[in-house]
């Protein structure tokens, strides 16, 4: 699975537990100033990250270049464009957010009002991952400060482009008492998560998640987990065949080349139809990437060797040999892997037992498609869970028999640009959610207030406890 970050720490740039405890002593005093709890420090913050998007997108792009060779297209629509909408959101959205909620009271409080407010819970720490680096790292930011707290983002420095680029101009444009950066790996991260934060947000894979949860419970710190899964893709016969063929590379290889927590991970269809998806697979893909998807610039590249090993693992295992049926081709030194399919992989093989992550795609059959139902809820229950299918009966049942993070009918994906839908997973896929006003509130306390008067003060619930109270 998922192997442990390199360990880059310099001398120089030491961040260690102590240094750790004075930041975040650092941002609990400006915290304490009240300063974040104001609807214009929020306001001007948001507006402070949409400046930077708009000033900065072709380092942007380049420093996402670097990192993975990601195409320009899709760090324009799926890093930038999505977090301008998320922005665009939560200032348009905030002032309704923050104002509280009147509830219903009971007979019980009467006369009373109620209310939900929403606080900011303090000082925040947000941990991301390397295959979205500017989206996971800022999206949760733009939660966090819409909630009016202090945050700390430590970006994956498996991503160290884009990670020194965050943390030049989130110090460049933010306001540093209370909006910080800290970049490293292993060592950093340990010594932040050493110390009691009010919220930590992680995004990831489950084994570290497990360390993140293991040292928030020391606190009783709440912990938001993003992390990922075999998501798969059911297909069934009486489909568009294009379009849903489409669909399924753009949600594979069209998100940096399957290196995405939401990318199909596998696909299953029947015997009968397999032939016909795998061909039509093809042919699309060819028209996408050419003859030659190693020279494609329109696919990322495999992050780093720890992962191109990884991958590479996957197909050397002998379960899987002579299951390829298209791609398969590598390239060590670009570190470049080309759109694979295989088909009836079995199910012990390697592939088939950890998250793919990557441009590799099994694809499994069974005699009738219900069995795929089966086959998905034998494992841990996936981040995202799709189905290509015109059959209304189908539809439904995949959406009430399947638990997965969010499911999408005719399509992979897009539910992730709905702000709309929280964004998470369960089970084994994560804990918790956000985008929309689910960052809100994944950053807020819910406080609930009671309001009460002088009048109506009913004295049954006052000693002494006579025989007629207690019949009331
Ligand atoms: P990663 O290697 O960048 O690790 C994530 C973060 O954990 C980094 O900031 C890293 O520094 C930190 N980290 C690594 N080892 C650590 C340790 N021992 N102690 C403390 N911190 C440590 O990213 P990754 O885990 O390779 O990311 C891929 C995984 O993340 C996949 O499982 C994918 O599905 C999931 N993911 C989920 C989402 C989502 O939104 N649900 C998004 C992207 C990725």
């Amino acid at each position: 699975s998922f192997q442990d970050s390199d360990k880059t720490t310099s001398t120089e740039s030491a961040f260690d537990a102590p240094a750790a405890s004075r930041l975040v002593m650092e941002l609990r005093g400006a915290f304490a100033t009240g300063k974040t709890r104001s609807y214009d420090w929020r306001v001007t913050q948001l507006k402070a990250l949409e400046k930077l998007l708009a000033d900065h997108e072709p380092e942007i792009i380049d420093a996402l270049r670097k990192d993975l060779a990601k195409p320009p297209l899709e760090t324009v629509a799926y890093e930038i464009a999505m977090l301008k909408n998320s922005s665009k959101v939560a200032l348009k959205e905030l002032k309704h957010w923050i104002s509280p909620e009147k509830v219903k009271t009971s007979l019980a409080t009467f006369p009373s009002s109620a209310e939900i407010v929403s606080e900011p819970l303090g000082v925040v720490l947000v941990i991301s991952a390397w295959n979205y680096p500017f989206l996971l790292s800022l999206d949760p930011v733009i939660g966090a400060i819409a909630a009016g707290n202090a945050v700390v983002l430590k970006p994956s420095e498996i991503a160290p482009a884009t990670s020194s680029l965050m943390a030049k101009l989130l110090g460049d444009y933010m306001d540093n008492s209370c909006i910080r950066v800290v970049e490293g790996a292993v060592d950093e991260t340990s010594a932040l998560l050493e110390q009691k934060w009010d919220k930590i947000f992680y995004t990831g894979n489950g084994r570290v998640a497990r360390v993140v949860m293991a040292a928030a419970a020391k606190h009783l710190t709440p912990v938001v987990l993003e992390l990922g899964g075999k998501s798969p893709v059911v297909v069934d016969s009486n489909i568009n065949l294009k379009v849903a063929t489409r669909r399924i590379i753009a949600g594979k290889w069209g998100c940096n080349n399957g290196q995405a927590c939401i990318s199909p991970d596998y696909v299953i269809t029947t015997k009968e139809y397999a032939p016909k998806l795998v061909d039509a697979l093809k042919t699309e893909l060819e028209k996408f990437y050419g003859k030659n998807p190693l020279e494609s610039e329109d696919l990322s590249r495999i992050v780093n060797s720890n992962h191109f090993n990884r991958l590479k693992k996957l197909l050397d295992d002998d379960k899987v040999s002579g299951k390829i049926v298209h791609g398969g081709k590598k390239d060590e030194i670009k570190l470049k892997i080309s759109p694979t399919l295989l088909l009836d992989v079995p199910r012990d093989s390697l592939i088939m037992s950890e998250e793919i992550f990557g441009p590799l795609l099994p694809i499994l059959t069974v005699d009738k498609l219900e069995e795929s139902f089966v086959v998905i809820n034998s494992g841990p229950k996936p981040l995202a869970a799709y189905i290509f299918t015109n059959n209304k009966k189908l539809k439904e049942l995949f959406v009430r028999n399947i638990s997965a993070g969010g499911v999408v009918v005719n399509d992979t994906t897009l539910h992730l640009a709905v702000h709309t839908l929280p964004f998470g997973g369960v089970g084994e896929s994560g804990v918790g959610a956000y985008h929309g006003k689910f960052s809100f509130d994944a950053f807020s306390h819910k406080k609930a207030v009671l309001y009460r008067s002088f009048i109506g003060d009913a004295s049954v619930r006052y000693p002494p406890y006579t025989s007629t109270k207690q019949r009331l």
